[in-house]
């Protein structure tokens, strides 16, 4: 196996007007390993390398490893190999090893945050809050990990005893997507460790860099080697089918777009693996005209532009109160409006670039599919010209029913605005969606607050408030976004199966 000591980097241009200097940019981009993480060792991959592109030029960053099927395997073996030392080793050491990775986090989130921002191109404030968020679920595992048990009861007849024990799942599988480099994988991650798993990750490509930034935080944390074993790849599908088809494989957890995760449910079907299934959304935010409007536009703009857009809890679609849907709309565009769009790295930056050229085409073939069928641009509605993957804020307003960005993931700064008459017809129509991952209301009115979110088809509602997401609270979806829940009490669950041994007392 091949294995090489420092990984070279390729000499930056210089932005301006920057914040960041091009020389700190390469100092962080000088500090990730490039390399595979296998059984505890850094080793090349079989296939060479692929490029990782900063989206707000277009330029490659680094040069990083692409795993052949051999080294996949090896991945696994490796993780095989460490499961029972690791299934044994003391829920209290395997909590403290995630504790120490979450303090190195918080002491390096700066680093961390630019690095997040040039792989991914979020404002460096948001990435600095991703890594906040990714963290606090080693922290919430770290702390979960003494607290797994069992019962112990008496049989309904008297006769014999009801053991039930907790154990680890075993081996896992972990696909995460671009869209959150560093929380989707360590609400995996953290969960995984403090169950007793050992896992194989494979983040997306166009964003592994924070995820190779965490292995490496976690083997300086004491992670013993062949828990964690890291692979990149240019096919994710060349290397995750050969492990999805292996029977040492236990379980698969995986975070991307409801296609994808549809193929990868058919090809587990053979080993009948556990699965826990993070897959897309189409959130509505229903605004009723008792709400607070200026509070109502304060959570959109959270919903809809935390991440440029790009998040799976984005809010899709805007249902509001028909005597308040024009003042609203008007609100939230003068509000996207003034945002400022750039480079991530840039003082001052609300909304970075899309990851790619495909994703903003995608965004601009909706709105001109919207604006073709009578929806009017209040603002933006436009992809800007030059480097980068950049697409202005937009409102639009009177968006009709047949509009296709109503019926599917935008993943862009796009807030299409339709107006209701009553409340039936608001739930009936946030409802009218195959996906049901989280959705949003605002009233001031307690019960139809609960009426509302009690017919609402989601596995999450946030209720006068635009943002959902919080380790302490179990994430996840139903219908066609999915199934399992990550972070809370439950997020453990994902990773451990349930032994019942009948006792016989007589
Ligand atoms: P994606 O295309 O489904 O990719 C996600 C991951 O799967 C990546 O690591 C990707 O690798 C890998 N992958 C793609 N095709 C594969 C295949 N045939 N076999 C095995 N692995 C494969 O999704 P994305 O575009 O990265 O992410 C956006 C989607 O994720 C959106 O739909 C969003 O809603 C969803 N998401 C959901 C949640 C949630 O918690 N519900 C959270 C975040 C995002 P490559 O990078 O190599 O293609």
């Amino acid at each position: 196996m091949r294995r090489s000591s420092r990984p070279r980097c390729a000499p930056r241009r210089s932005l301006s007007p920057v914040s960041v200097t091009a020389s700190q940019e390469q100092s962080v981009l000088d500090q990730v390993p490039r390399q595979l993480y296998i059984g505890g060792e850094w080793v090349d991959g079989r296939e060479g390398t692929l490029a990782v592109e900063d989206p707000a030029t277009g330029e490659a960053l680094v040069q990083i490893a692409d795993a052949s099927v051999e080294d996949a395997k090896r991945a696994l073996d490796a993780a095989v190999e460490a499961g029972p030392s690791w299934a044994n080793r003391p829920p209290r050491e395997r909590g403290e090893i995630l504790r120490r990775a979450f303090e190195t986090i918080v002491a390096r989130a700066d680093m961390l945050a630019l690095l997040m921002t040039l792989e991914m191109g979020k404002p460096i404030a948001e990435s600095k809050a991703e890594i906040t968020y990714g963290a606090e679920f080693l922290r919430w595992f770290s702390e979960q990990a003494v607290r797994i048990d069992g019962r112990y009861s008496v049989a309904p007849n008297g006769q014999g005893r009801l053991l039930t024990m907790k154990q680890p799942v075993g081996p896992c599988l972990l696909i995460t997507p671009w869209n959150f480099p560093l929380a989707m994988g360590t609400r995996k991650v953290g969960p995984a460790i403090a169950a007793g798993c050992t896992m194989v990750v494979k983040p997306a490509q166009q964003t592994p860099l924070s995820m190779l930034m965490l292995a490496r935080i976690l083997e300086e944390s004491g992670l013993p080697p062949g828990v964690l074993n890291l692979i990149t790849a240019s096919s994710a599908s060349r290397i995750t089918g050969p492990l999805i088809s292996d029977p040492r494989l236990r379980k698969l957890s995986f975070t991307g777009s409801t296609e994808v995760g549809r193929k990868l449910m058919e090809q587990a079907s053979e080993q009948l693996l556990r699965l826990s299934m993070e897959l897309g959304g189409n959130a509505p935010f229903i605004v009723f005209d008792d709400a607070d409007i200026d509070a109502a536009v304060e959570g959109a703009l959270i919903a809809k532009m935390r991440n440029i857009g790009e998040a799976c809890t984005a809010a899709n679609r805007f249902h509001v109160a028909a005597p308040v849907a024009q003042q609203f709309a008007e609100k939230l565009a003068e509000r996207m409006g003034s945002m400022k769009v750039g480079r991530g790295t840039e003082d001052g930056v609300e909304v970075g670039p899309l990851i790619d050229a495909t994703q903003r085409s995608k965004v601009a073939s909706l709105v001109d599919d919207a604006v073709s069928k009578g929806a009017r641009a209040l603002v933006g509605g436009h992809a800007r010209d030059g480097a980068g993957y950049f697409y202005d804020p937009t409102v639009l307003a009177d968006v009709p029913e047949d509009a296709t960005l109503l019926k599917e993931e935008i993943f862009g700064p796009v807030a299409p605005v339709r107006a209701f008459a009553d409340e039936d017809e608001a739930v009936a129509a946030a409802n009218d969606t195959e996906f049901g991952l989280v959705a949003y209301v605002y009233t001031r009115d307690i019960q139809r607050a609960l009426r509302v979110v009690e017919g609402l088809e989601t596995g999450m509602v946030g209720l006068n408030q635009g943002m959902v997401s919080n380790p302490a609270a179990p994430f996840g979806g139903i219908k066609q976004s999915g199934f399992g829940r990550e972070g809370g009490y439950e997020g453990i669950e994902e990773y451990l199966e349930t032994k019942y041994v009948a006792v016989n007392l007589s």
